[in-house]
């Protein structure tokens, strides 16, 4: 029987050879991009030119059948893709997969020697920064609304930081390897929005520039086939970004109209979070969506319709003078 070399299960049905890695991969994974072709030809020369100093056995406390190493190179890996680190099998992970000592390098991950709370501090401030520089707007100040940036910074902090948190509780319940990781590529487009925020400060009159915060992920090991876990770890992003936005969009009728723009920043709160949520709903690459789409098309469905819905409503609200005056000015 040929098994996936990338998931292991036997194959029923087609197989697929890769000729780029040389492997033989189920219906799921033919793809390059879904085997991690790069990294497989990548581990596969550095194998051959370097022994590897650290073998996986000696760090596993359970046992790795060796018929494993037939189709697979026997280097350690450990992967990200953006946002979920893909292991072979659960098996597979070792105890302590994240810690420095357990001979496992993470491709991809920023300060893989720090705690946690220094990685989500970190990205916290960042995304705080980024935040600010969007919503900083003279005229706000001038009107006396100074405060209004601070605020919708905090909030798109929040936003990004629950739904990382959705992902990690997820994977924490099922029991599973997790924790919030910075990211080499999110670090990259992170200094690049940083940079663009500085520069539409100094130049205001310039139009917006694109910006994406993603400085870091909540990285989970042992997610590989598309079942119950994967798709309720991923789908946990996107929902609380859905709720914290359906709770903000709530409070912005709530709060007295005298109080206004108070209430109308919550609706800029709401439409941030539903920004975020539908963002990751995308199914493209290393984004929440792929997945959720893949595991139950209903929940993926619901989900983009909610989502699309109320971002496209406070977006109408948003850009209509008419509305703003009905429902939120005193
Ligand atoms: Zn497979
Ligand atoms: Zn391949
Ligand atoms: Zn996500």
């Amino acid at each position: 029987m040929v098994k996936c070399s990338h998931c292991g299960t036997e194959i029923i049905g087609d197989s697929f050879f890769c000729n780029d890695c040389g492997q033989t991969y189920c219906h799921m994974h033919q793809v390059p991009l879904n085997h991690e072709c790069d990294i497989i030809r990548e581990s596969m020369t550095s194998h051959q030119i370097e022994t590897p100093d650290l073998n996986y056995d000696e760090y596993s406390q359970v046992s790795v059948t060796h018929q494993e190493q037939e189709f697979s190179p026997t280097v350690v890996r450990g992967t990200t893709g953006g946002s979920y680190t893909w292991y072979r099998q659960d098996i597979h992970v070792p105890v302590d997969a994240f810690d420095p000592g357990s001979g496992i390098k993470f491709k991809g991950i920023l300060l893989a020697h720090k705690s946690e709370f220094l990685h989500l501090l970190i990205a916290a401030i960042l995304i705080y920064l980024i935040g600010f520089m969007i919503f900083y707007d003279p005229a706000l100040t001038s009107q006396g609304y100074g405060w209004a940036p601070f605020m919708l910074a905090g909030i798109y902090m929040t936003a990004f930081l629950s739904h990382e948190f959705g992902h990690r509780q997820v994977a924490l319940h099922f029991k599973l390897q997790t924790k919030f990781r910075l990211l080499a590529f999110g670090m990259i487009l992170t200094a690049f929005s940083l940079i663009v925020g500085l520069f539409s400060l100094l130049f205001p009159s310039f139009p917006p520039l694109p910006s994406l915060a993603l400085p870091g992920a909540v990285v989970v090991l042992g997610l590989e086939k598309i079942s119950n876990k994967t798709g309720l770890c991923k789908a946990a992003g996107p929902l609380v970004n859905l709720v914290y936005g359906i709770i903000l969009y709530t409070i912005s009728f709530l709060v007295p109209k005298d109080l206004y723009p108070l209430n109308y920043f919550f609706i800029v709160s709401a439409y941030l979070n539903f920004m975020l949520g539908a963002f990751n709903m995308i199914p493209f690459g290393i984004l929440d969506g792929q997945n959720i789409w893949k595991w139950n098309r209903k929940v993926y469905v619901s989900l983009v319709l909610a989502l699309g819905t109320l971002l496209i409503s406070t977006l109408i609200i948003q850009q209509s003078a008419s509305l703003i005056n009905i429902l939120y000015l005193p």
